[in-house]
């Protein structure tokens, strides 16, 4: 029988309905992509990438799919277009939701679509401040440390504060 695979999925939106966006991506990967087994708390954080003023919502999800890499990454395409993504071509820019492949499992991808783990995800506060308050001690497998141990070093001095929902 096939076996589950476990992923790490970071999610964020920038623009319309943050809370919301985030909510039915949630929905839909839960859907299309397998049962998510953790998630993390809603952060605000600043812009990565790029100067604006308006903020990110970022949060984290453990799931277990049985899809392949491929697949994943074009069931993550077709969450994005329904809720409404927009490619506009600009590298870093406000979207209505944007889905990473962090890890699956500990598989190290690199193909022409698909890069795993994510190539960033150690640079990004905004990325290892969610997954470590879910996943402290999984190891990454290229950089062969922790999630902790990452946030620990890492020198991005961008803003992430957790979300208040009811305010
Ligand atoms: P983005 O603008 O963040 O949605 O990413 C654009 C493209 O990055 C996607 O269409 C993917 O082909 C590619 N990509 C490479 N590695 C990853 C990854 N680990 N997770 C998600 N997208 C990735």
């Amino acid at each position: 029988m096939q076996t589950a695979e476990v992923v790490y999925l970071g999610i964020g939106s920038s623009q319309g309905d943050r809370p919301g966006n985030l909510r039915r991506a949630t929905e839909m990967i839960e859907s299309l992509i397998g049962k998510i087994i953790r998630s993390s708390e809603v952060y605000e954080t600043s812009p990565w990438g790029f100067e604006s003023l308006e903020n990110f919502l970022n949060m984290v999800l453990i799931a277990e799919t049985f899809l392949a890499p491929d697949e994943l990454l074009d069931k993550i395409h077709s969450i994005e277009s329904a809720l409404g993504r927009k490619r506009t071509g600009n590298r870093y820019s406000h979207r209505v939701i944007d889905i990473d492949i962090l890890f699956y499992g500990n598989r190290v991808i690199k193909t022409d679509a698909l890069t795993v783990p994510h190539p960033l995800l150690h640079r990004r506060k905004f990325v290892l401040v969610p997954l470590c308050s879910i996943a402290p001690e999984m190891v990454h497998p290229v950089k062969g440390k922790t999630i902790r141990a990452l946030l620990d070093e890492c020198t991005d001095e961008g803003m992430v504060v957790l979300f208040n929902q009811n305010a």
